[in-house]
């Protein structure tokens, strides 16, 4: 008799062997995923969410007393260090990041006086990237 799986993310079981490899950031991969793409999606996104929270967290703390000039300076001087395709790609994530986040703000209702004025400065963000032609 063939042992059961559970999917952490539906709770459905399936036999052994079942199931699929999802392949996480890193290298790492889960072996025991259930067979739906649909959770094999989200293991990837709560993935990728756990890897960037301690960044946000460190991104934090460094304007939490200091200065966003700075740290604007040194975030453009250390990406340019990498390789210029990636540099594309993580301007691009940044847009898309100016999305996501007005979006939770301004239309889920996640935003007071206090990061009022940053969900509407990252939708002109959004906007601007997303809507000029040059
Ligand atoms: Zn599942």
């Amino acid at each position: 008799m063939a042992n059961k799986n559970y999917c952490l993310m539906c709770h459905e079981s399936f036999e052994e062997g079942t199931g699929r490899t999802v392949y996480l950031t890193g290298h790492e991969k889960i072996e025991d995923a259930c067979c739906s793409s649909e959770c094999a999606d989200k293991y990837k996104q709560k993935n990728l969410e756990d890897t960037v929270a301690p960044l946000i967290k460190t991104l934090c703390n460094i304007v939490n007393g200091g200065s966003p000039s700075a740290l604007g300076k040194a975030l453009a001087m250390s990406l340019m260090r990498e390789h210029r395709y990636l540099q594309a790609e993580l301007v691009n994530a940044i847009a898309m990041f100016c999305g996501e986040y007005s979006t939770e703000g301004l239309e889920k209702n996640r935003m007071d006086a206090r990061n009022e004025a940053a969900c509407h400065q990252a939708k002109r963000m959004n906007v601007a990237a997303y809507n000029f032609s040059d």
